[in-house]
């Protein structure tokens, strides 16, 4: 089983906090479709085994959501050709609030999308305004509503918390509207400030207030607290769930399935080398126009993919498992792991279950720092 996402990178305004690649301009939007068509065909030996079933698919940016249906379509068309589909594929489409009408999503259901992954972040219009987000309140209940109402039963939201205009009190009655439109996954993100985004420069320049560290703790508990009590699933640091609708996609990055990244800046993983489109939409064109893959990629040490899975897996529910240690990298990292835990197992930060090393809610809040003591160098 394997993943392919696509990366639509156009926006139609920045929002100060993003470093994500996108362009503001639509202009190469229609050869931007051609040529993700074209690499979508280009690629089609990357899964070295010619059986390989895809069973999700995921279309991120950016803003998909901005392009016309047919656009969409004609991309779904190109993996169906090009690869083997599973029979129950998981086919998510990431979508602004404000580019949701019914028509879209009845035609979006229509090609094959069954889960939807909505840019909500606030249901408070002056964290919205904060963020310089393109949408209002009103338009992502409205969204939500009306996917609900085209029969799209299996709905995310992203969440953001820990900014400076959003008190306790407003990030809980963010998850209770969540928990009321009874959307089935939240995606909760600390809003971190990265260095080359407006964000950073204005507070640089002081027209921003800096974000609280000791905040986002606190509306961290709170998610866990409400979002438990209302009966999500914390499987993820960032992730909440309904039971039985954890998203497919975002579990196979973290069990280190194999993936293909298309578009420009989209990464692939093949198990033991990452891969890298270069992210720069006129060069991405022109390059795939040519035939050619535009893309960076490095092998994987022993030690990385140790790293990368005791980073990703910690923060999962079901944790670092010793069994799969055992197996990918031998005895003597099962040792090692075991006897870097034991300070934390001692401070009440990890703890043993079944064979599985996992974060306790005392220590999801500081697993950066834990999990970089586990490192290989
Ligand atoms: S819509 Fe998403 S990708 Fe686009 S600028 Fe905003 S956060 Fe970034």
């Amino acid at each position: 089983m394997a993943g392919i996402y696509i990366h639509i990178p156009f926006c139609k305004q920045a929002c100060h906090y993003c470093n994500f690649h996108f362009s503001a301009s639509t202009k190469l939007l229609d050869p931007m479709v051609q040529a993700i068509c074209k690499e979508i065909e280009l690629q089609q030996h990357f899964f070295d085994a010619p059986n390989s079933i895809i069973d999700t698919i995921y279309l991120g940016g950016g803003t998909p959501s901005l392009l016309p249906s047919p656009a969409t379509a004609q991309i779904l068309e190109a993996i169906k050709k090009y690869y083997n589909l599973s029979g129950q594929i998981e086919i998510t489409l990431e979508a602004n609030p404000d580019d949701i009408t019914k028509e879209k999503l009845i035609s979006l259901k229509s090609m094959g999308i069954n889960r939807l992954s909505i840019g909500v972040q606030s249901f408070m219009d002056e964290d919205l305004i904060w963020m310089n987000r393109a949408h209002r309140s009103d338009a992502a209940v409205q969204a939500i509503e009306l996917a609900k109402e085209v029969g799209i039963d299996n709905i995310s939201i992203d969440l953001i918390y820990g900014i400076p205009t959003l008190t306790n009190e407003n990030w809980i009655q963010n998850i209770n509207k969540a928990v009321a439109l009874n959307v089935q996954h939240l995606s909760c993100y600390a809003l971190t400030v990265e260095p080359k985004t407006p964000l950073n420069a204005l507070i640089l320049k002081g027209d921003k207030q800096d974000i609280d560290t000791a905040k986002q703790a606190t509306h961290f508990e709170l998610l866990t607290k409400h979002a438990a009590q209302a009966g999500y699933e914390h499987y993820e640091l960032s992730n909440l769930a309904l039971p039985g609708f954890r998203s497919k996609h975002n579990t196979s990055y973290w069990q280190q399935k194999k993936y293909l990244g298309i578009g420009p800046s989209a990464h692939s993983f093949t198990g033991n080398s990452r891969q890298w489109n270069i992210a720069n939409n006129a060069l991405y064109i022109s390059s795939i126009e040519k035939g050619i893959v535009p893309f960076e990629s490095e092998t994987l040490s022993q030690a990385t993919q140790y790293n990368e899975y005791i980073m990703t897996s910690l923060r999962t529910m079901e944790g670092c498992s010793y069994a799969y240690l055992h197996e990918k990298f031998g005895d003597n990292a099962v040792s090692r792991t075991k006897k870097i835990a034991a300070h934390y197992i001692n401070k009440g930060q990890l703890m043993e279950q079944e064979k599985n090393l996992i974060a306790t809610g005392q220590g999801k809040f500081f697993l950066d720092g834990i999990a970089a003591d586990f490192f290989e160098v």
